[in-house]
């Protein structure tokens, strides 16, 4: 048996975050990280003391729920809030990213985007993330890792 690996582990770290949304028509977890620790997440929710799409109804313009800050965002500006740099760093997120968020991921500096799954993917967006040399890539998270027996000296083996 081996240990869980890490994107699975930060994968499963969106999925949990993105229990707290508040929105009801998709609920979304971003984990933005660097040198393998977690530095910010976020899930799409209103913002801090506003009204709740699951109290009030979603907001929507166009199509779009606009209510809430999308979990990718809401990551991010947690960065810029508390100071921290997000150059490089990688990003797990539950769906595909949408446009507004796609532009804020690349200016921020994220070089990669772990997705868990396909989302309305928007060939722009797919097309911004190559010019800018965002790698991205699925990463569908499995449940079992939810599942599993204690370590125990037969059944370990080294992970890197
Ligand atoms: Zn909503
Ligand atoms: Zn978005």
């Amino acid at each position: 048996m081996q240990r869980i690996a890490w994107d699975q582990f930060f994968m499963a770290q969106s999925y949990l975050i993105s229990t707290r949304s508040t929105c009801t028509r998709l609920m979304v977890g971003a984990t933005i990280v660097r040198d393998k620790r977690i530095i910010a997440s976020g899930y799409n929710g209103s913002i801090a003391g506003g009204d709740h799409c699951t109290e009030h109804g979603c907001y929507i313009v166009d199509g779009h729920c606009i209510r809430t800050i999308h979990a990718e965002m809401n990551a991010i500006l947690q960065c810029a809030k508390f100071g921290a740099s997000t150059d490089n760093a990688e990003l797990y997120v539950t769906h595909f990213p949408c446009i507004s968020c796609c532009k804020s991921i690349i200016q921020a500096g994220i070089k990669t985007v772990y997705y868990g799954e396909d989302y309305k993917n928007h060939p722009y967006a797919v097309e911004l993330f190559e010019q800018a040399n965002v790698t991205t890539k699925k990463v569908e998270m499995s449940k079992d890792i939810f599942d599993r027996e204690p370590f125990t000296s037969e059944n370990i083996t080294e992970a890197k």
